[in-house]
This record gives C-alpha cells, sequence and structure tokens, in this order.
C-alpha cells in the first residue's frame, strides 16, 4: 500500500517511520525540495494548488492525509475525489478556522473562553465591550506556534491591533486563565472505535512547545488526573460529530474547575512524540491505523515519557546520546531560528527520574 501524505516536514517523516514496518510505503507532496520527509520516502516536489503536481502525487495513491492544517482546502477535495483522504476536507475546513472550531465546541456543550468573531474595528471595540481584558486578538487562519496573534492588557490600543493583524478576518478570546496547558490525542477508526492516550502537559516558551510530559496526571498537580475523563468526553464529541477518522489532537486549558478548550489539529501532533517510546502503539502508526481501516492500538503508556523539542539549533549528537536513557530524533533539518530540528525522549518507570532527566536534557537544549 502506498499512502501519500501532504506537506514532507518531520510529523510526515515520523509517520512513514511508523509505517514502513507495516510494509507501507509513502509519497510525500511538498514545495520544498529539501522536505526532510524525502529522506525516507518518494518527495514530489510541488505547489498544493497547482492540478498537475497534485494529479501526479495522487496516482498509484491508496490512501492520502496530510500532515500540517494550513494545506488549501480545495487540494484535500480535488484528492479526495480520486482517492480515499483521511480526516476528511470538511474537519481540516473547520480546524483551519478558529471561529468555526470555537463554534463547534460550543455546538457540542465543550466550554471554550468567550470569543466573538471580528470583521471591522467597529466589531472589535464591540467585541471587546462584552469580553473585556486581557483579551487575545487572532486571525481566524493560518496562525501556528503564536503567530498572527496580539495579547491585549489593561491599556488597549484596538485601533492598532486592528493594523497589527493586517485587518484579517478574526476573532477575539478572552483570557484563559490556566495552571497548566495539556493535549488530549485520540483516534477514531473507520469502524467508529475510540482510543484516547493519557493527558499530555504541555509548556511553551514563545508561542513554540518546548517541553511535553505524559501522563500528565503524574505531575505535582494530581487533580489533572481527573480530568482525563472530561478530556476523553470532550475529544469523543469532537470525533463523533466529525464522523473524524484518524488522529485528532484536541489542546485545552486547565483551569479551575476543569477544562476550557482553546483548538484541534486534525493530524498527527508535536505533543504526542512522546508516544513513539512511551506508549504501546505510537501516534503515528494509530494514524495510519484508523486512516486504513485496521484496528487500532492500545494507547496504553509504558512509563513516565517526557519530550525535549530541539529548536533553532541542537547541542552535539554525542552529548544527546550521552544523557541517560535519552532516545534521540533528528529530522535531518538545517539549523534556523525558531526551528523545530528535532527532539528528545524519555521515558521511565519513576516520574521523579523522567523529570531529573528531563531537566538535564532541557539544559543542554536551551542552555
Ligand atoms: P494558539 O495558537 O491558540 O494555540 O495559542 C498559542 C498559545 O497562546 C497557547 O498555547 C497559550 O499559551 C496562549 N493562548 C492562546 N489563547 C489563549 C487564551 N484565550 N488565553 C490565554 N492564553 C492563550
Amino acid at each position: 500500500m502506498i499512502v501519500g501524505v501532504l506537506g514532507g516536514g518531520q510529523l510526515g517523516r515520523m509517520l512513514a517511520l511508523a509505517g514502513l514496518p507495516l510494509g507501507l510505503r509513502f509519497r510525500f507532496l511538498d514545495p520544498s525540495l529539501d522536505a526532510c520527509a524525502g529522506h525516507v520516502g518518494e518527495l514530489h516536489v510541488g505547489d498544493y494548488d497547482d492540478e498537475a503536481a497534485l494529479a501526479r502525487f495522487a496516482d498509484g495513491l491508496d490512501a492520502v492525509t496530510y500532515e500540517f492544517e494550513n494545506v488549501p482546502v480545495a487540494a484535500v477535495r480535488w484528492l479526495a475525489e480520486r482517492v480515499p483522504v483521511f480526516p476528511s476536507a470538511d474537519t481540516l475546513e473547520v480546524a483551519q478556522d478558529r471561529l468555526a472550531e470555537k463554534s463547534l465546541f460550543a455546538r457540542l456543550g465543550i466550554p471554550t473562553v468567550p470569543f466573538a468573531s471580528i470583521d471591522s474595528l467597529a466589531d472589535l471595540r464591540a467585541a471587546l465591550g462584552t469580553i473585556g481584558l486581557p483579551a487575545i486578538f487572532k486571525t481566524r487562519r493560518l496562525g501556528y506556534d503564536g503567530k498572527g496573534q496580539v495579547v491585549l492588557r489593561a491599556e488597549v490600543d484596538a485601533e492598532g491591533a486592528w493594523r497589527a493583524l493586517g485587518g484579517a478576518q478574526s476573532i477575539l478570546e478572552g483570557w484563559a486563565p490556566f495552571s497548566r496547558e495539556v493535549s488530549l490525542l485520540a483516534a477514531r477508526g473507520q469502524d467508529g472505535d475510540v482510543r484516547a492516550f493519557p493527558l499530555t502537559e504541555n509548556r511553551h516558551r514563545d508561542g513554540i512547545l518546548r517541553v511535553s510530559r505524559a501522563p500528565a496526571a503524574d505531575g505535582p498537580d494530581a487533580a489533572i488526573a481527573r480530568l482525563q475523563g472530561l478530556a476523553d468526553e470532550y475529544a469523543g464529541r469532537v470525533l463523533g460529530a466529525l464522523g473524524y477518522v484518524g488522529l485528532l489532537a484536541v489542546e485545552l486549558f486547565v483551569v479551575e474547575g476543569g477544562l476550557l478548550a482553546n483548538e484541534i489539529a486534525p493530524r498527527v501532533h508535536n505533543s504526542g512524540h512522546w508516544t513513539i517510546e512511551g506508549a504501546a502503539t505510537s501516534q503515528f502508526e494509530q494514524h495510519l491505523r484508523a486512516g486504513l481501516g485496521l484496528p487500532l492500538g492500545s494507547t496504553e503508556p509504558l512509563g513516565h515519557a517526557g519530550m525535549v523539542n530541539l529548536i533553532g539549533d541542537a547541542p552535539p549528537l554525542a552529548d544527546l546520546l550521552g544523557a541517560r536513557g535519552a532516545h534521540v530524533h533528528l529530522y535531518g533539518k538545517a539549523a534556523r531560528a525558531g526551528r523545530k530540528i528535532g527532539h528528545v525522549t524519555v521515558v521511565d518507570p519513576d516520574p521523579a527520574h523522567r523529570d531529573a532527566r528531563l531537566e538535564a536534557l532541557t539544559q543542554k537544549s536551551y542552555p
């Protein structure tokens, strides 16, 4: 079977690394000649909106998925008329639009921060009146890793904020008074079977994920254990409502009294990289199993896992490999400021040992 993947970054690369032992082959479409998934599969260099490139890419494929959500919905729809695509184009359309996403949560009774659709400076001024401060002003589309966002604090300059986002269709969100950020990764198979991984706790800096720990419940805040059931329930509602097939990431804020849903990613997710060594089935294999109509695997954790992203540049490989219990994943990408070029995972039966190893790795990676 040949699986096509739109996007040839590290997520596509790790999908292939998980699928190759199952006898699957991979083809990637990416505009970049040096897309790092090309090291582990056939790379087609082309634009997503070039129908001739899409036709060449689709030829002979058994299924198509995507590894980033800013791929044009039109390309996914075009492909879906010719090859089975998972997750669906309709799902992708929702996930690309923060307003559609938050409206879906609201419709399903999943709590979120208050939000308002903003199409003009007047809308922004009115919404600031109802939502209050602090608030976050975000573009509806094409935001990632904290880009396309302005935090509005006490002294609000509505006009400046409106200009900063270039007058794009936007959303104003109330501030989530969160103690932690967590994500729930869950897969739904073609037969409707749903399996969720343990909640993952995520720490960001400058809008980019730095460190994840899972199961989140083993952290100092034992109350997170009680949140697992709630998160599973919310993810189940989203998966069911979308008739979803594949792996879904739901990003959530932990607040007093529960969880607020922030956004969904219809794909494998950075916060799930720990599952490669830390769970019975990795998120990458699970996504492929779901999309190809295969039985879902166990999501049982194999210990207490932690993951550190390598961003911009990496310490020397020998240093990383010298860290006890470190599983090193370098993506074969050139170093560049702000770029995710690899990650390191540790898994330990003892959460205190896991934390110590994670701390040592964090110090090496962010001196
Ligand atoms: P996002 O692009 O929505 O994932 O936002 C990036 C990061 O900004 C999140 O991981 C949070 O740390 C922070 N953030 C986003 N929305 C809010 C909010 N409504 N309240 C507080 N922090 C937020």
